[in-house]
């Protein structure tokens, strides 16, 4: 089959047969309804959990980063997480062979992010699974786990050494906003999902708590750009020494 668009109905719901395929080739068990999307890779509900998949492995690949130098080095995040790198890792794994039609590279590189996000439903364990069988291989369960032995937190938030963090926050935020969006809030009007709003609520947050609360150091520059890095560095601390689960339940109440 060439690859192309589609249209018509779309898939009504999956079978026996189908749901072990998907498991087998993502590692997990994921739900009917997420599953339905993994086999036709269309339409708003597709929309969203692509949306939630994207923001989930760039938290996941963001930890696996944290370790200097990561196994990784040599390629930046873009590069492992890039269309062409996803459509490659989707021929590859067998994800492809599964869909009910034959998608373009760009849309199978969605797919592998819906992937992750059917994952990301079930637990982040299961999140990290799927990163581990369709984006990079060596991505761990322990990159998403507690890492008591890393630096004093409070050392970690100093305002000049916040990047780092920071990056790891950014995703985690991110993260936390699609589940947040998408689990409890329905997009006005049918259209799809915000793009890059997580930013939007810490900034107002940073700037309404004045940066109270984040051991602000005396002296600490009070733009709004410098306190969303000690909001972001913050998240992204809790992230590394506690895990991500611990890191999403403090970006959760961001919002
Ligand atoms: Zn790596
Ligand atoms: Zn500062």
């Amino acid at each position: 089959m060439a690859p192309g668009s589609r249209t018509g109905p779309l898939r009504r719901g999956v079978e026996a047969g189908d749901r072990a395929k998907v498991a087998a080739v993502l590692g997990v068990q994921v739900a009917d309804e997420d599953a339905r999307l993994v086999l036709d890779p269309r339409g708003l509900a597709f929309q969203r959990l692509e949306w939630q998949g994207d923001s989930a492995l760039d938290a996941v690949v963001a930890l696996h980063r944290w370790a200097s130098p990561p196994c990784c080095a040599h390629q930046g995040t873009s590069d492992l997480v890039s269309d062409a790198a996803l459509a490659v890792s989707a021929e590859r794994a067998g994800l492809a062979e599964l869909m009910d039609w034959r998608p373009e590279p760009s849309r199978l590189a969605d797919a592998v992010e819906t992937c992750v996000g059917a994952g990301w439903h079930v637990s982040v364990q299961a999140a990290v699974t799927v990163v581990q069988r369709l984006v990079h291989a060596d991505v761990l369960l322990a990159d998403v786990l507690p890492r008591p032995d890393e630096a004093e937190m409070s050392d970690s938030l100093r305002c000049d050494a916040l990047a780092a963090p920071a990056l790891v926050g950014s995703a985690v935020m991110e993260a936390s906003a699609a589940t947040t969006s998408t689990r409890r809030r329905p997009w006005p009007g049918g259209r799809g999902p915000p793009q890059r709003a997580a930013g939007a609520p810490a900034r107002r947050r940073a700037g309404a708590a004045g940066g109270g609360g984040l051991g602000l150091a005396a002296g600490c520059g009070l733009h709004p750009h410098h306190l969303l890095d000690h909001v972001q560095a913050r998240v992204g601390l809790v992230s590394v020494v506690h895990g991500l689960a611990a890191g999403l339940v403090e970006a959760d109440r961001l919002w």
